[in-house]
């Protein structure tokens, strides 16, 4: 059988991305920059809702050029959701900036309302503070947004994988001070690489467009009086994600499909569980994430479908026990390394076949039958 993953990358059927691409190679505006920037700039940033936005090469930089445009500098304290991919805590360390993980609630999988303020409380200097809506998960994001008023932090939303979704009726990412998306291959839409930054300040957004830009002075003479960066987005990757604007919709929907799939075909085994969707919210549901808190393990999961070339996979491993980031403090009670250590992420790929979902809803279930038969023997 083809292999099935997690997620891939879905281009239109009806070619909207070609003709992006093509107007570009037509004009010659294979160059960085050019109409079709400017073009995906402006619809993203209608879609989200924000005043602006700034096209990238990819969500990582986003998150770097959020931490310089919120002041972040060398030893500055930053609170972060320790339950994601390590891209959003890179960036806190180009900076030699010192990370802070902050554990999740069940109810959101997200950042602790309840260990943010207890970090805010334990680190008063802390510069900024970075929520993740993970899975397309949306945080406690106005709770948050209260305690980073109170605090006086600047907060920094990672939307990297929750484009589509909202709160509310608002977009994440426009809740906090800066909002950032990836459009990665294996995200809900893609530009094959590439991200966005977004701020409700727009004098933010142009000063980071300046470092995006290799900090070039206004001045005809190649100029610099700051350290700048190659990071934005070409104009050919743009045209891809002009096209997959046009199709967000459809992948939501079929996310949303997916997710409801398993969980009216699994709920019933025991020990298992979904990932929870906060009230006033929609999930673009990019992955379907379980929880097994019965005998059967997520590794069995994993090996199980793996048998027949399909691909599930852990959630995130937490931040604060990868090797690299050992030393830095961890406030919480641990409730995302019992995520982590119980979670499976289904294969989520909108284009999978119905047929494809129910072939593994059924090797889901022989496993929980295999499993209760080896332990009434
Ligand atoms: C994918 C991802 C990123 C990084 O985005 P890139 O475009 O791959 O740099 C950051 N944070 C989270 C949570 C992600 O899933």
């Amino acid at each position: 059988m083809k292999r099935v993953y997690l997620a891939s990358p879905h281009m239109s059927e009806e070619g909207y991305e070609m003709e992006y691409v093509e107007q570009a190679f037509d004009t010659n505006w294979i160059a960085p920059l050019g109409p079709n920037v400017d073009g995906f700039e402006k619809e993203f940033q209608d879609l989200v809702g924000s005043p602006c936005a700034l096209a990238l090469a990819s969500g990582t930089a986003a998150i770097h050029l959020a931490l310089k445009a919120s002041n972040v500098k060398k030893d500055d304290v930053v609170l972060v959701q320790s339950l994601t991919f390590a891209a959003t805590v890179n960036p806190i360390l180009y900076e030699h900036a010192t990370p802070v993980f902050i554990d999740s609630d069940k109810d959101t999988w997200n950042m602790s309302v309840i260990d943010l303020e207890e970090a805010l409380k334990k680190y008063p200097n802390a510069k900024a503070v970075i929520v993740v809506h993970l899975y397309g998960l949306i945080a406690h994001i106005n709770e948050i947004v209260n305690l980073c008023t109170k605090y006086n932090v600047t907060l920094i939303e990672d939307a990297a994988e929750s484009l589509g979704s909202t709160h509310e009726g608002k977009h994440p990412g426009t809740f906090g001070d800066f909002g950032i998306y990836s459009f990665n291959g294996n995200k809900i839409i893609t530009t094959s690489g590439g991200g966005m930054l977004v701020s409700k300040h727009p004098k933010k957004i142009e000063k980071a467009r300046f470092w995006a830009t290799q900090s070039r002075d206004q001045a005809r003479h190649y100029q610099h009086s700051e350290i700048g960066y190659n990071y934005r987005l070409s104009n050919v990757l743009a045209g891809i994600g002009r096209g997959q604007l046009k199709v967000l919709n459809k992948r939501v929907e079929k996310k949303n499909f997916i997710y409801n799939y398993y969980k009216t075909n699994l709920s019933g085994l025991k020990g298992i569980d979904f990932m929870p969707i906060l009230e006033n919210s929609k999930s673009n549901c990019w992955l379907t994430c379980m929880i097994c808190e019965g005998n059967v393990k997520p590794i069995d999961v994993i090996m199980k479908l793996e048998e027949h070339n399909i691909e599930a996979r852990p959630l995130w491993k937490p931040m604060h026990l990868q090797p690299v980031f050992k030393n830095y403090d961890f406030i919480g009670t641990g409730i995302c390394e019992g995520l982590y250590n119980q979670g499976v992420c289904l294969p989520s790929d909108t284009k999978m076949s119905e047929e494809t979902l129910k072939l593994i809803c059924s090797l889901i279930v022989e496993l929980y039958k295999e499993n209760r038969s080896a332990n009434n023997e």
